[in-house]
């Protein structure tokens, strides 16, 4: 016997319809390409992405058919978002940064059919086009533009498109299964991999992600999404905003820690989530600008290890609660947040400090485990350390285009990531698998060694790499970014005296002006242990 309860499928068009409907006149703040700042609402990007829905039909598009976006966080780009996923196409967000050839990869890997791009992007894509033969319509994200059709033949205007239809739309009854988003990983090796969300998948992410101790997102809250729409979906931002009635700031293109600083002010931002490098550079301009951000509760951080020396900072002098999140592309991404528990409530700020450097605990709808060496499955005793793998609603199963699923016999999906995982579920991740350091056959965490080196006031940024090594196999290097000239390998090296092993210290130390970057702003240790790799030998 079934039970006998209405059953609806779990949709991205029924999150913007809420939206539309019980929270039509809470502001949704854009900068635009231009560096205007401009204000709209939920109800306005709710009937622009029902108008974009009878766009996309009268294009003659079909159903399933990838339309990609080469875009900035701004208006137009969230209403892409629900507008073609809810519709029934697949909004493929590509990463800006990726040079030409990965993009045309990309963009034929996943037979984008159409194209949405910001204006910045216009020369780059009319030297893409000729190599993109699926391709059939390209749209500019804003008004219509002599100078940019000259650039791209039959070049079409997003504001065109909208003014030319109504927004009186029914929005399609899909499969909850059906997909809705794409995202490549960023592939340090090989070509990246499509990760394919589904309409069911995006909506139970947005709710086990937001409960209260994940994003914890609310319709008192003005939420600023510094992650870029194009990693992993904003974090899912753009959807829970949605769901639950959020005010919403979609930053644009300048992402410098004063036009940050600036638009939390005005916007009178409560929360806002990026990855680490971004919130460095916030700290160093409130000390320039001289702002308190008095507005600003809480941040949640993610993508790359945090700096612990961060949570202090934030707490003490702004007033701000830190907090750590880890996910992958192939997670949606949230898979751990850092929120303390009852049983914690008693203790002083460094202690609770102390438990919050960790990734976090996992939210009901993931589960995690480790595995040993030998395939067995370890304690979560918060020592032993193992590969972590995950398994839940929002997880994937197979890579777009994939024969095979991505998943252990047993159906886990492994992450590649090392780590711990305590008798209360809270993980930390020591490494990623491949550029943990393994001297004289014991493990030495980069992740460990780079965070003593980010707490001297004198280092900007630090990575840790292994270096092949004659006796010991791999021995620590690290290669670090100075805030200060003076800072010397002796002075730098003494600095972990007492913090770790003696044999863990860095064999060396080399002086970089900047660290390989990848798209999504990680340091991309392949490139180092290239150039560095074999410099103890
Ligand atoms: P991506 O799919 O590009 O978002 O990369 C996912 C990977 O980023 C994870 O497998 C981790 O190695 C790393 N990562 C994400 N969040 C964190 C975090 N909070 N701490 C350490 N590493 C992280």
């Amino acid at each position: 016997m079934l039970g006998k309860m209405m059953t609806q499928p779990l949709t991205i068009s029924s999150l913007i319809e809420h939206a539309g409907k019980y929270h039509a006149g809470t502001v949704v703040t854009s900068v635009e390409t231009t560096g205007e700042v401009s204000h709209s609402t939920w109800g306005t990007v709710a009937r622009n992405a029902r108008r974009l829905a009878q766009a996309l039909e009268r294009l003659g598009i079909d159903q399933g058919a990838r339309c990609g976006t080469i875009a900035w966080n701004n208006r137009r780009h969230l209403e892409i978002y629900f507008g073609v996923a809810g519709a029934g196409f697949v909004c493929h967000t590509l990463n800006p940064r990726l040079k030409a050839e990965q993009l045309i990869y990309i963009l034929n890997h996943a037979e984008d059919e159409v194209l949405f791009i910001d204006a910045t992007f216009v020369p780059a894509v009319a030297q893409l086009r000729a190599h993109l033969p699926k391709l059939r319509h390209v749209v500019l994200m804003g008004p219509e533009s002599p100078e940019a059709a000259a650039q791209i033949e039959g070049l079409l205007f997003y504001d065109n498109l909208l003014e030319a239809e109504t927004g009186d739309y029914s929005w399609p009854a899909l499969d909850e299964n059906t997909p809705s988003s794409l995202c490549y990983t960023s592939g340090t090796t090989g070509h990246p991999k499509g990760v394919l969300y589904t309409h069911r998948s995006t909506v139970l992410h947005s709710l086990g992600g937001n409960q209260p101790d994940g994003l914890a997102l609310a319709a008192r809250d003005s939420v600023m999404a510094v992650v870029p729409m194009f990693h992993v979906n904003a974090w899912g931002v753009p959807y829970i905003t949605a769901a639950v009635g959020a005010k919403l700031v979609l930053p644009g293109p300048k992402l410098d820690g004063e036009s940050l600083v600036k638009l939390i002010d005005a916007e009178e931002v409560t929360i806002a989530l990026g990855v680490p490098t971004i919130w460095m550079g916030l700290l160093q301009a409130l000390k320039t600008t001289g702002s308190k951000i008095p507005s600003l509760e809480r941040t949640v951080v993610g993508g790359s290890a945090l700096p612990t020396v961060m949570i202090p900072t934030f707490r003490d002098t702004y007033g701000v609660d830190l907090i750590h999140a880890w996910g992958m592309t192939e997670t949606s991404p949230l898979g751990t947040l850092n929120q303390l528990l009852q049983k914690h409530a008693h203790l002083s700020d460094a202690e609770k400090g102390k438990i919050r450097e960790g990734q976090g605990r996992p939210p009901y709808g993931v589960d995690l485990r480790l595995i040993g060496a030998d395939g067995s499955v370890l304690p979560h005793d918060g020592k032993t350390q193992g590969d972590l793998q995950i398994r839940g609603h929002w997880i994937i199963d197979t890579y777009f285009g994939g024969e095979q699923p991505a998943l252990t016999e047993d159906g886990w999906f492994d992450t590649g990531d090392v780590a711990t995982i305590d008798a209360d579920g809270y993980m930390i991740i020591r490494d990623r698998s491949k550029d943990i350091i393994k001297s004289g056959g014991e493990w030495i965490s980069t992740v460990e060694l780079e965070d003593i080196a980010m707490s001297h006031p004198k280092v900007a940024q630090a990575a840790a790499i292994a270096a092949r090594h004659s006796k010991w196999d791999e021995r620590p290097v690290l290669v670090v970014v100075k805030s200060d000239d003076s800072l010397t390998e002796v002075e730098l090296l003494k600095h972990y005296d007492g913090r770790v092993a003696s044999w863990q210290i860095p064999d060396a130390v080399v002086f970089v002006e900047a660290l390989p970057l990848g798209g999504t702003g990680k340091v991309q240790k392949n490139k180092l242990r290239e150039s560095y790799g074999d410099m103890l030998l």
